[in-house]
């Protein structure tokens, strides 16, 4: 009897140890234990209904059932486009099948080392795709060594609309020419801020916010505005143009739609890359802007 207690005792000190050793091995492949984190009295609110309307609009302060932002992916590094930007030239020779000539046929402009370089007297190019209001982002370089003078140095330009409205590209360092017309000028309207021209051959670069006119019955009743920051600074701010841009004039408004974005040929080998574009028109239509009741 004793010596059958004995086996028993033995058998369960055994058993005792296998588990023992089994829940150590188990333990051993798991993550540490982490400390739980301590219990939130309440979660917090994600927006409510109880508070005022924001005045002329349908919505509550933070109201909760207001639409939330569209959520896109920003780029790694500055300058790239995000996940909702429609590139038109990142430097690859494909790239260049986005634009053509004036005359709808493919343009004469040529790749050159990643980059979209104007061919003298081949005229502008043009987007294929049409667009109404958009953030723009560009780089360009003009020409070096520099030659020439004044309007005649490093002269290009972004247009939008379909030509109607130009932001000046002019080798503007260290070169006088009038201030409506040098690098940044609304041609012909507005000077830009401040000159914050590189030299030639350095690669700078433009964000532009355009919104294209608003007619009703014919007339303009909202001009076509730029914001525009040269080399990350800022030279016009919502500014509205006068009219079409053009040399030694100013055109008076006409009904206009969706058009193409141009580059413009004024002689001179100016250099474009990394151009890209997000349309803006849901910045007006969209349901989480001041929509009115
Ligand atoms: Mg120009």
């Amino acid at each position: 009897m004793r010596k059958q207690l004995l086996i028993a005792v033995l058998l369960a000190s055994a058993l005792a140890i296998t588990a023992f050793v089994q829940t150590t091995d188990a333990t051993q492949n798991q993550a540490p234990a982490q400390t739980p984190a301590p219990a939130q009295a309440r979660p917090a609110p994600t927006g409510y209904m109880d508070t005022p309307l924001i005045p002329g609009t349908k919505w509550h302060i933070h109201d909760d059932t207001r639409p939330r932002p569209a959520v896109i992916t920003p780029a790694a590094n500055p300058g790239e486009p995000p996940s909702d930007a429609i590139v038109l030239f990142s430097g690859k020779e494909s790239d260049i099948a986005q634009w053509e000539d004036s005359k709808g046929q493919p343009t004469k402009w040529r790749v050159v080392e990643g980059a979209m370089e104007c061919v003298p007297r081949s005229g502008y190019i043009r987007t294929k795709q049409k667009f109404g209001d958009v953030q723009l982002h560009i780089e360009f370089a003009t020409p070096t060594p520099p030659s020439g003078n004044s309007q005649g140095r490093g002269n290009s330009g972004v247009f939008f609309s379909d030509g109607s409205f130009e932001v000046q590209v002019l080798d503007s360092y260290d070169n006088k020419s009038y201030a409506d017309g040098q690098c940044g000028a609304m041609y012909g309207q507005y000077p830009p801020l401040v000159n914050a021209s590189r030299k030639p051959g350095e690669w700078q670069y433009y964000d532009i916010v355009y919104h294209m006119p608003r007619f009703q019955d014919g007339k303009v009743v909202k001009p076509a505005t730029a914001s525009v920051f040269h080399n990350g600074v800022l030279l016009h701010e919502k500014r509205e143009f006068l009219g079409p841009t053009t040399h030694k004039n100013i055109r008076p408004y006409v009904p206009i739609e969706k058009g193409s974005l141009q580059l413009q040929d004024h002689g001179n080998p100016v250099r474009y890359r990394n151009i890209w574009v997000r349309e803006l028109e849901q910045y007006e239509n969209s349901p989480t802007q001041l929509d009115k009741q």
